[in-house]
């Protein structure tokens, strides 16, 4: 703070920028530059009100700014509104099938509970008739759980095989494959590929055995057919 007595006509000047919103610090600072230039300057009336007109003036400005910055604020909400009902439709219009085909072209041969001198109990599964080497897609997203020779650990019957475990609790198998291509823990997308059909195994011929399993053993399948058809997949 000045130690400079402040005359009657700071004063006015004060009370005047006081009055025209402008802090008392601002006031101070001032009164402190008035002292560092060591002499008494004498703020005139009209000093004062040019002092209030810019104090005005900045105002306004400040409104002005406050207003363009609301207005730009709108605009950028408008804006990110748009920008997000384009990427929702995008979204909707890229949105990939939950549930696919395991094979894209195929005839089908052995169907699920059918009975035969092939299977110890009733066929477990839904056999696709492809040549070997043949493309085999996950029918849904998931995560690999077997992948090896003998049934990835379900038998020597199967072959090369895989099992993959879904979000909906279920589990698909692919078996008889000539080679695999993933890993076990590898997280796959529907109709990503994940091997080649062969014919590995207790196998009649080339062909993709396919069930859909309660757990990820084997013993716990239901038909593999249905439950494609109740997901949208027709075959
Ligand atoms: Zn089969």
């Amino acid at each position: 703070m000045s130690k400079r007595v402040m005359n009657p006509a700071t004063r006015v000047a004060a009370v005047a920028l006081a009055t025209a919103g402008l802090g008392a610090s601002l006031v101070a600072g001032a009164g402190s530059a008035f002292a560092a230039e060591g002499k008494a300057v004498v703020p005139t009336a009209a000093t004062a009100s040019a002092a209030v007109a810019a104090q005005a003036e900045t105002q306004a400005h400040l409104a002005a700014q406050v207003k363009a910055a609301a207005a730009k604020k709108t605009v950028a909400v408008k804006a990110t509104a748009v920008k997000a009902t384009a990427t929702k439709k995008a979204v909707t219009a890229k949105k990939a099938p939950a549930w696919v085909k395991p094979v894209s072209s195929y005839t089908l041969s052995a169907s699920f509970n059918q009975g035969g001198a092939m299977w110890a109990h009733k066929h477990s599964g839904q056999d696709f008739a492809v040549p070997v080497g043949t493309p085999v897609k996950a029918a849904g997203a998931g995560t690999v759980v077997k992948a090896g020779p003998y049934g990835g650990g379900d038998g020597p019957a199967y072959g090369n095989a895989i099992v993959i475990k879904h979000a909906n609790g279920k589990y698909s198998q692919y078996a008889h494959l000539s080679k695999i291509q993933v890993k076990i823990g590898q997280k796959v997308g529907a109709g990503q590929r994940i091997a080649l059909s062969g014919n590995t195994g207790n196998s009649s011929g080339p062909h993709l055995h396919f069930e859909i399993r309660t757990t990820p053993n084997y013993g716990s399948a239901v038909n593999p057919a249905a439950f494609l058809r109740a997901h949208g997949v027709g075959i």
